[in-house]
């Protein structure tokens, strides 16, 4: 299994996909802005899907607040916004063709038990030990549903990390679906969502970049062709934490500086006589010089937030 090779002379079709559970931070700007000009650049559209799924942990208000801000920085977007929310029924459609392929099993494992039976957790918590792939013992019930994964390698080349692979049995193990909640898993969702939209060039925070072999995996069972994925550096804060929206929302009235700071925290050489102009004046230059390969693959502390 292997993401497709970047194909230069297809018009991307690219996106941003925030979850609506607070403001616009420098983090998640990051991803809005690179997004935005590797889909310009190429001359191709730009999408937003509200990532509205979870929803106890969506805040009122946040969504309207995310669009207002980007439309503040010049950040438009093509077409209607996509609510995750609003497209259950899809994903239960896809749930049903992975099940019909004899792919999906009900797990009747609490979180708890996980932990108990694989203590060596992974980067995202503790690989599944396949307790209920043979079937439930008697007398349980299905909790979450959960995607079997093979013993092969997933690989990919990452737009800015280059060629990795992942065996998702060994990392992962077979991963969930749909929660116990009731609730499509983020993994189902983003990857029915992107082929649905047709999307050809996922650009996103490296905390994603795990989640990835996940989803092309996912892809290959549904029959959904691999979008290029590019993963951009974090933004830490001060004590070297990813920046979240603890860290408060982005300051729009000084558009122009955020989106210049973006820029050279992406590794792009924006020039000093741009710094504070009006932001679509700054986003037309990353248009058309934004660089792939100047993008550092180190998350670290963005200037704006030493000198505030
Ligand atoms: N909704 C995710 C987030 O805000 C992004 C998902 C994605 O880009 O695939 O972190």
């Amino acid at each position: 299994m292997v993401s497709s090779p970047f194909d230069e002379t297809v018009v991307p079709i690219g996106r941003f996909a925030p979850s609506p559970t607070g403001a616009l931070h420098f983090g998640s700007l990051l991803a809005a802005v690179g997004s935005y000009c590797l889909a310009r650049h190429g001359g191709g559209r730009w999408l937003l899907r509200m990532e509205d799924l979870d929803t106890p942990r969506v805040v009122s208000g946040a969504a309207d607040e995310i669009m207002r801000t980007l439309e503040a920085l010049s950040l438009f977007w093509d077409g209607e916004v996509v609510w995750q929310s609003r497209r259950t029924e899809r994903y239960a459609a896809m749930l049903a063709r992975l099940d019909e392929q004899g792919l999906v099993f009900g797990c009747a494992c609490s979180r708890k038990e996980i932990l108990a039976s694989a203590p060596h957790a992974g980067e995202e918590g503790p690989v599944y030990p396949g307790t209920c792939r043979s079937g439930l013992a008697p007398g349980l019930r299905p909790r979450a549903w959960r995607l079997r994964v093979p013993s092969s390698q997933v690989c990919l080349t990452d737009g800015v990390f280059g060629p990795l692979s992942q065996c998702l049995a060994d990392e992962v193990g077979d991963f969930v679906l749909r929660r116990a909640d009731g609730l499509f898993a983020y993994q189902l969702a983003v990857v029915v969502d992107d082929a649905d939209a047709g999307v050809t060039q996922v650009v996103r925070g490296q905390d994603l970049l795990s989640s990835t072999p996940r989803q092309i995996y996912l892809q290959d069972c549904l029959n959904f062709p691999h979008p290029r994925y590019i993963h951009l550096p974090l933004a830490l804060s001060a004590e070297g934490e990813k920046i979240s929206k603890r860290h408060g929302a982005v300051a729009v009235g000084r558009g122009g500086e955020l989106i210049w700071q973006v820029l050279r925290f992406l590794g792009q050489p924006v020039p000093q006589s741009l710094r504070g102009a009006p932001p679509g004046e700054i986003l037309a230059w990353g248009i058309r010089f934004f660089d792939l390969a100047m993008v550092p693959k180190a998350s670290r502390v963005p200037n704006s937030l030493i000198e505030d």
